[in-house]
């Protein structure tokens, strides 16, 4: 499958291998492992990083995607919004399909994205102490989540 990448998306999937190789290269010599990251490109052109944050208590984890989108709306307030979104997950050998976002995050991509907001789901295997980037697939937010839950805001008014 060929994919059509834009520019800018190019642009950010470039950054995205540069900072998974960075961060995995720092996890690695302070005892870690790789992660699933996620980074995407505001409607400003700004670029926000996350990975998925797993501390001793399974339900206060954080996804990638949801962190991404956390520091963007730090840095750019509640009403920046995403034109691009990477998904990165490290898997062992090629898979068919990369891993796309949990229910929860296709719910935030959507509330924080635009009908032309793309998802770019990629995987990367650790080859020694590299990393490689065989696959990625190319999706759009409304074709992932179709019948979107709106919650209205006012209810409680
Ligand atoms: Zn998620």
């Amino acid at each position: 499958m060929t994919v059509n990448f834009t520019t800018d998306e190019k642009k950010l999937i470039k950054h995205a291998k540069k900072a998974i190789v960075k961060y995995n290269k720092m996890r690695h010599k302070k005892g870690s492992v790789d992660t699933l990251y996620s980074f995407l490109m505001s409607d400003s052109g700004k670029i926000h990083n996350g990975a998925c944050f797993e501390p001793n208590i399974a339900q206060a984890t954080i996804c990638g995607e949801r962190h991404a989108i956390a520091s963007m709306v730090l840095d750019e307030s509640y009403n920046a919004k995403i034109k691009y979104i990477v998904v990165a997950d490290p898997v062992p050998e090629v898979q068919e399909n990369s891993t796309p976002p949990c229910g929860t995050c296709r719910h935030i991509i959507w509330q924080f994205g635009t009908s032309k907001t793309s998802v770019i789901c990629m995987q990367y295997i650790q080859r020694k102490n590299d990393w490689i980037f065989p696959k990625a697939e190319k999706y759009f937010i409304k074709d992932l989540y179709p019948y979107p839950y709106e919650p209205k805001e006012d209810l409680w008014k």
